[in-house]
């Protein structure tokens, strides 16, 4: 079909919500989602068919160089007939390397289904797990593709039992994860089976693919498919199994459309009042409720500023529309309504529930943001936050290597701010160095290429990466005292390890440390309630051991005493006392520092098992398990991300390329004292500090370290 006429199509189902779907790709990298996914773009006309496949023997960058699309995820509406009813496909595509885990807990918000790609060959992966539970946790409802089917033929030359076995286990091992990860409501009802159409087979290289129904429904074997590959005649499977079809059929009749998501997805994604008018115009997807989104993407268009890419829960979009960003308590217009269309965008007149378009308009959007009609702005609750699986844990510095430049990058940083929701900007302020914080090397390099691009090429000077750490206290520290400069407002606050279940009540910040509120009868405290919560944020950004995040630290407001009189109450000086208490008691808590580890999943052919675990262990690495594929061996490790530096190519040149390995974030670790010691001396020295680690006394103006608080007052 000509493409406007499919266009046409599209917005016209796009009104009928029992037509549509929503659904992302996700897998282990390698896996074959790309290829799966251009095999679709192919069909739609989106793609020259003899790209399929070529492009994906490039390497993972240098074909994002070119394409420009995988690491940023592409999204595209595609029209599918099944059982002779057209139906829309709103497919997101996700990128597969985990260092860009966090878009794909973007795109799992907008969608309703998941399919998840594994690779025959290599079965189930750490990946595959994540990607899986990242997936249930969102109650998005994950249907299988198992892929590569022609390397179980050809190279591996297994008979059609041993297939048959080995087709069995990965779907086994995957409803394994769904009884592990989904809540008890879905652990059955969405477990995949061959027999139940929710587990589809192929080679998305060849374009090729079938669920059992489709054999059986054109009478074919599965030993026609081993036969053709025998005579060599395998290209012809892509005609009598289209892999579309295998795909699409799959996502039609087996993921829900948005109605019926949205009855179970909302009361997940969203804590407001089912029973308000917002509440019951989302649980239907109703087209005539108030209009809600939630920003899933966002990325800066040079020449239309930002586009935020967002689902429809409610209501409709369309330009003119007033909205209210309900995290960022910003009003703005929508000047344009768009549908996706691979790396093209088309202007719709109205996008309605149900329902992903692109915006503009909105600069302020980042992913995540709750976007709702103007007119609701007072009663909307936003959605439940995206939570990330990884955090920032490396850094690099970057700067202009001609200072008249520094305009230049600094817009381009922020460009980069608002797309990747892994990347950390910040400022040192002492050295004005802007450092960027990503989640691994790979990462790193891209967005400085991303970086380069969008500071329309100008030089950038860009330091070794550095170990983000984080600064933590073992003990209960004493109650410290702090005065707002003017000395007319007081603040007593004691820091203790946060303990899991005190992390209900008071205000956290991003890194996990919460300020809990003691004080009692404390007048004025309303007005200047906000300069407190920035004071404890200041103070949690950079502690006092090294400038890096606290992290897991409870800070106890006791008490305050705040001035009548509104102009003693000047709101930056307020922000600092509580700051300065904050960080004065923090050092009397035994501070100590932990440190980033990696998880570390290496596949191995069994001859460089040994050059593995030796390369792990040389690396403060620990060895959690191994597994055997057939001829392959998986050793899943950790190792302390400062231990990881140039792990690649020393695994590659030990294994002359042989091995595939991948590293994400696992979880924080206490550095050994006398590391740790080592650590606060180089960071101190590398962010222009002291080398003396400051006493608590030097937070404080008078004598406000308290023993004891209550007799001392
Ligand atoms: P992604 O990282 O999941 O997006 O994986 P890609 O689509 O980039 O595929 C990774 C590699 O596997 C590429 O070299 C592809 O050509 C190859 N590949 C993908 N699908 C198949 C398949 O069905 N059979 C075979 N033999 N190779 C495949």
């Amino acid at each position: 079909m000509p493409r406007f006429r499919q266009i046409t199509e599209i917005l016209r189902l796009m009104g009928k919500k029992e037509r549509i779907r929503n659904i992302c790709i996700v897998a282990h990298i390698d896996h074959g989602k790309t290829t799966m996914t251009d095999s679709l773009l192919a069909d739609a006309g989106l793609l020259p068919p003899q790209v399929v496949g070529k492009a994906r023997a490039l390497d993972y960058l240098e074909e994002e160089q070119k394409r420009g699309i995988t690491i940023k995820t592409a999204n595209i509406s595609l029209l599918h007939e099944t059982d002779g009813q057209p139906h829309v496909i709103n497919l997101v595509d996700t990128p597969g390397h985990v260092d860009f885990t966090g878009k794909v807990t973007r795109a799992l918000r907008a969608t309703d289904g998941a399919v998840v790609v594994v690779d025959a060959v290599e079965e189930i992966m750490a990946q595959t797990e994540t990607v899986t539970r990242q997936a249930l946790q969102e109650r998005v409802k994950p249907v299988l593709f198992i892929n590569k089917i022609d390397r179980l033929i050809t190279e591996l030359r297994l008979n059609s039992e041993s297939i048959q076995e080995k087709l069995n286990r990965i779907i086994k091992n995957f409803n394994c994860l769904i009884e592990n990860y989904a809540e008890p409501d879905y652990r059955k009802k969405w477990k995949v089976s061959s027999s139940g159409e929710t587990v589809a087979f192929g080679s998305a290289l060849h374009g090729w693919g079938f669920t059992l129904n489709t054999l059986q429904k054109k009478g074919i074997k599965f030993t026609d498919i081993t036969d053709a590959y025998k005579n060599e005649k395998y290209a012809a499977l892509s005609k009598f199994l289209p892999l579309h079809d295998a795909i699409l059929d799959m996502a039609t009749k087996n993921c829900p459309c948005p109605i019926e998501a949205q009855g179970y997805r909302v009361p997940k994604i969203w804590k407001g009042k089912l029973n308000s008018e917002i509440g019951k115009a989302m649980l239907c997807c109703n087209d005539d409720g108030p209009t809600v989104m939630c920003v899933t993407n966002a990325q800066m268009d040079p020449k239309t500023g930002v586009v935020a890419t967002a689902r429809l829960f409610s209501g409709s979009a369309k330009k003119g529309d007033q909205i209210y960003l309900v995290t960022t308590g910003k009003e703005c217009s929508i000047s344009q309504v768009s549908i996706y269309m691979s790396q093209f965008r088309e202007t719709a007149d109205t996008v309605s529930a149900g329902n992903i378009a692109a915006l503009t308009g909105l600069e302020l959007a980042k992913a995540g943001e709750t976007l709702v009609d103007a007119q609701y702005k007072r009663v909307m609750m936003p959605f439940e936050g995206l939570s990330y699986v990884s955090e920032p844990v490396l850094t690099v510095a970057v700067e202009p290597r001609n200072p008249a430049d520094l305009q230049h990058l600094s817009e381009a940083l922020d460009r980069l701010a608002v797309e990747d929701p892994n990347l950390a900007v910040t400022v040192n302020t002492r050295t004005g160095e802007y450092l960027l914080s990503g989640i691994g090397e790979l990462h790193l390099e891209t967005s400085v290429r991303f970086l380069k691009e969008y500071a329309c090429g100008i030089e950038i000077a860009v330091s070794k990466p550095t170990v983000d750490y984080r600064e933590t206290v073992t003990a209960k520290g004493l109650v410290v005292m702090a005065k707002s400069l003017n000395k007319q407002n007081s603040f007593w606050v004691q820091v203790e390890p946060l303990k899991e279940k005190t992390a209900t009540a008071g205000v956290s910040d991003e890194h996990g440390n919460m300020l809990i509120n003691s004080a009692r009868n404390v007048k004025h405290f309303g007005e200047v309630e906000n300069a407190i919560v920035d004071g404890f944020k200041w103070a949690c950004r950079t502690g006092p051991l090294c400038e890096q995040p606290m992290r897991n630290v409870k800070i106890n407001l006791l008490d305050a005493k705040i001035h009548e009189n509104e102009v003693m109450r000047e709101q930056t000086q307020i922000a600092r006392a509580v700051s300065r208490a904050t960080l004065g008691s923090f050092l009397t808590a035994k501070p100590a520092l932990v440190e980033p580890v990696y998880r570390i999943e290496i596949v191995t052919p069994t001859q460089f098992f040994g050059v593995c675990t030796n390369i792990v262990a040389a690396r403060r690495g620990k060895i959690q398990s191994t597994q055997n594929r057939a001829d392959l061996v998986m050793i899943m490790a950790l190792m302390p991300v400062a231990e990881a530096f140039g792990l690649a190519s020393e695994m590659r040149s030990a294994t002359s390329g042989r091995i595939f390995w991948q590293s994400s974030f696992e979880r924080w670790s206490m550095l050994p004292e006398k590391i740790a010691e080592k650590v606060v001396q180089e960071t101190r020295a590398r962010r222009g500090l002291p080398a003396e680690i400051p006493k608590p006394e030097r937070f404080v103006e008078e004598t406000e370290i308290e023993n004891n608080h209550q007799t001392s007052r």
